[in-house]
């Protein structure tokens, strides 16, 4: 019996990746890993009317970027392929006339006015809405007329009645429901695709799937799928469904609320190592005793365990993912933050072209950005001309200024070059020969150097511009 850990991800290309779905593809890689098992992609295309270009090659370019590599999948094959539905039509059209064959299931002829007329019926009548089961009545011949005279149909699973489904969901329990509950469910569309129930089941069996892990909202179809699988002798999955992200008003999280798009998450400057991180955590926890929020990727592989995730609706918390991508920044390796960076200073005009002082900028405004399209606007003392008010003129134009300012540049000039630390103490000496302390001493010198009244620290700003650029800006309203 093989016990490999085998797991997928299964989306249906819409074009985007939703957090949502990230988190899904998430749990899965961490269980794949945690397990030494393998995180498979599929995609399920058979929808015709839902196909977007280009979709499954932005999808794969996210997982590439955020590190989620499949073991097997489009483009890098596998011994279970082909990893796309649409390439699987054949299969599911055999498994389903096996369906037909053993009395599973059943063809149904109606109209969708037919269809809409039950529906309204049903409704008035105070009545779940499901399909009437009415086909199941047509005789053996009934059935081969109509295929015979071309009328369009589907084929739908025969749902055994007065019985009941359970399952245990390693998230959300036990489960059962009753099948009278249960509707016979579309297999083979009239244009002849399967559905996604049909299909699904099909391939997680075929494919070797150990565990399925998925959004909650797939919950309600797994009695359908269990039915599935025992009409063909198949051994169900284990299963795990996550709960939805909600807003914080308990909403769901959904596009109408705002941006959902992992691709937008990444464009606005959250770190991938951020979105990792923090949807891990979405739902998710790895015990008591554990009070740390920073884990890498490395370490929620070690500590991922699927029986944690909480059956509740997680929360999507901006301010806690706005404080978790400021600590990332803050800590990242300071070469690969600035190559992340120049693209959205580029964006802002700003030229990097002095890669040593875009590396200052970045040292810099690190500790006071949240994401990385906060980088220009930061960053803009740096590289703007200093303007000055008039007010702002007076204060730099008076004696004690000039005093300040006389003092200053004597001192910055015999410096080699301003680093982090050696312009402060100069400020201290500045002030113990003049005799200027406090505000005094340091608007004049504030609004020299960037024109604003606030801002970083004086000896950052100082080091960032670098030698030549604050005697420049200083002489430059000190004349
Ligand atoms: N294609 C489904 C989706 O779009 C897959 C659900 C599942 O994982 O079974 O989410």
């Amino acid at each position: 019996m093989n016990n490999e850990v085998r797991v997928r991800f299964a989306p249906s290309p819409t074009g985007y990746l939703h957090l949502g779905s990230l988190r899904t593809a998430l749990f899965n890689y961490l269980f794949a890993r945690h397990n030494n098992g393998k995180f498979i992609l599929r995609i399920e295309d058979t929808d015709q009317s839902r196909k977007v270009e280009g979709a499954v090659e932005n999808l794969i370019n996210i997982f590439n970027e955020m590190g989620l590599n499949f073991d097997e999948g489009p483009g890098i094959g596998g011994d279970f392929g082909p990893y796309f539905q649409s390439e699987r039509l054949d299969t599911y059209k055999k498994y389903c006339d096996e369906l037909l064959a053993k009395g599973h299931a059943y063809y149904s002829f109606e109209t969708a006015e037919e269809l809409e007329e039950m529906r309204r019926v049903q409704l008035t009548q105070g009545k779940q809405t499901m399909y009437d089961r009415r086909a199941r009545q047509l005789t053996e011949n009934e059935v081969k007329e109509k295929l015979a005279s071309g009328i369009p149909h589907v084929i739908r699973l025969k749902v055994p009645l007065d019985s009941e489904i359970r399952f245990t969901d390693l998230i959300r329990g036990n489960v059962k429901i009753e099948t009278n509950q249960v509707d016979d469910q579309v297999l083979l569309k009239s244009d002849g695709y399967p559905t996604y129930h049909l299909a699904n089941v099909i391939d997680d069996h075929l494919m070797n799937i150990s565990h399925i892990i998925r959004g909650e909202e797939w919950l309600t179809s797994v009695p359908k799928h269990i039915i599935l699988y025992n009409a063909f002798g198949w051994k169900v999955p284990i299963m795990a469904h996550v709960p939805l992200i909600l807003n914080p008003d308990k909403s769901k999280l959904s596009k109408r609320q705002g941006d959902v798009s992992t691709e937008d998450f990444l464009k606005k400057g959250y770190l991938k190592e951020t979105l990792l991180n923090f949807m891990a955590l979405l739902g998710w926890h790895p015990g008591e005793g554990e009070d740390r929020e920073i884990f890498t990727i490395e370490e929620l592989i070690g500590l991922f365990n699927i029986e944690r995730v909480n059956s509740a609706g997680a929360v999507f918390n901006i301010e806690k993912l706005n404080w978790m991508n400021a600590e990332y920044i803050k800590q990242y390796d300071i070469d690969k933050l600035t190559e992340l960076v120049i693209p959205y200073l580029n964006a802002g005009g700003i030229d990097t072209s002095d890669s040593a002082k875009t590396k200052r900028v970045v040292v810099a405004i690190r500790n006071y950005i949240n994401k990385l399209d906060e980088s220009a606007e930061q960053a803009g003392i740096y590289y703007k001309k200093v303007e000055m008010d008039a007010a702002q003129r007076e204060i730099t134009g008076t004696e004690i200024s000039k005093q300040i300012f006389d003092n200053l540049i004597l001192k910055v000039e015999s410096l080699l070059e301003i680093t982090i630390d050696n312009f402060k103490p100069v400020v201290s000496q500045v002030q113990k020969e003049t005799g200027i302390k406090g505000k005094d001493l340091f608007m004049p010198l504030r609004l020299a150097l960037t024109g604003v009244e606030h801002g970083p620290e004086l000896g950052l700003i100082a080091y960032v511009l670098g030698k030549e650029e604050v005697l420049k800006r200083i002489k430059q309203v000190n004349q």
